[in-house]
């Protein structure tokens, strides 16, 4: 092998790559034709390698030759796949289109949890009412939760609520709402009209209708001269905003320690209108809340004279107001983290 060789070899390849480059139909198959060339092992790198057989004066002048021949190749490369990447891109823009009349996906918007938006739903009928909503703390101390609502230490009717202590002396999760009546009463004065929404804690075992864990709210009002009648006054409109016009109500006796008397609101079966069914228990009516007259020992607690000032408060579970309205027949569901159940709700 000579110089003269090498020439042609290298002048035979370029015009070959040059064709092919030439007329490559896409740009993959132009980056299998540089490996093809030259790559590592490619036709190129392989002419090269005649190199080492020239006679030792002839090897300086090989650059002269075999470097334009690259770089004619690679010029050839760079050029051609432009003009493929054009062509790619025309072909994309003539046949990918985009409408920009078509709608957007939907955002994914959240809901409120259906414990909450109940809360507010009572809070608003109550609102019209005059009530005014309160804030009282969910850790409660033995004196307020219990004892200042008529519930003495040694008072059968703490049987009523299993109670969760805190790591804290005569501290507790608080098991009911009602220790608020005592804070409002201390913080206002007459009259009073409260909303004492918030999470409360028994000791439970949990199934379709007990939790742990739940909402209540409480309402409590307080003047001169506030009678039962206004209780049920104000529990008949309640009824009809939540359940809809023309609802018949009734009372039934009821007990609770720091109400005097106690009742239970019932509202016809929202299933069968009153004929009975199994979901009232056949009786036409359903239990929503507990109330009564706010019992003088609590009213004292409050720091108010019984002689001068009545009150009534009742209490409701605000899922059970969404379970009777949407036939819902499981409260854990309202604790789990099911979007397919939580997200009904809008
Ligand atoms: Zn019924």
């Amino acid at each position: 092998m000579d110089l003269a060789d090498l020439t042609r070899d290298l002048e035979t390849l370029r015009d070959d790559a040059l064709e092919a480059i030439a007329t490559a139909s896409d740009r993959a198959s132009l980056q299998a034709l540089e490996v093809d060339i030259l790559g590592k092992k490619g036709r190129l790198t392989l002419v090269s390698r005649g190199i080492g057989a020239l006679p030792v004066e002839d090897r300086p002048k090989v650059g002269a030759i075999a470097n334009p021949v690259r770089q004619a190749i690679e010029a050839a490369f760079t050029e051609r796949d432009a003009v493929l990447h054009a062509g790619a891109l025309e072909d994309r823009l003539r046949t990918e289109t985009v409408d920009v009349t078509t709608p957007g996906r939907p955002v994914a918007r959240g809901t409120l949890h259906p414990s909450l938006e109940a809360m507010r739903e009572i809070a608003d009928i109550f609102a019209r009412f005059g009530f005014t909503v309160y804030e009282s703390p969910e850790i409660e101390d033995d004196v307020t939760n219990f004892q200042l609502l008529n519930i003495p230490p040694d008072h059968p009717a703490r049987d009523l609520w299993d109670t969760l202590y805190v790591d804290l002396p005569g501290h507790l999760l608080r098991t009911h709402t009602s220790p608020g009546q005592i804070r409002v009463m201390r913080a206002t004065r007459p009259p009073i009209r409260a909303l004492l929404p918030g999470r409360c804690f028994r000791y439970e075992a949990v199934d379709a209708s007990h939790d742990f864990e739940f909402f209540q709210v409480e309402g409590l009002m307080v003047d001169e001269g506030t009678t039962m009648g206004d209780l049920r006054g104000l529990l008949d409109e309640f009824a009809r905003a939540m359940f809809g016009a023309g609802r018949k109500t009734r009372f039934r006796p009821g007990y609770y320690p720091f109400t005097e008397p106690s009742v239970a609101f019932d509202v016809e079966c929202l299933v069968c209108g009153g004929a009975g069914c199994p979901a009232c228990g056949r009786t036409g009516w359903m239990t929503i809340l507990g109330a009564g007259m706010v019992h003088p020992v609590v009213l004292r607690s409050g720091g108010l004279d019984p002689e001068r000032y009545q009150g009534f408060a009742f209490g409701m579970g605000p899922e059970r107001m969404k379970m009777l309205k949407h036939a819902i027949t499981d409260l854990r569901l309202f604790m789990d983290d099911d979007l397919r159940f939580l997200g009904q709700f809008r």
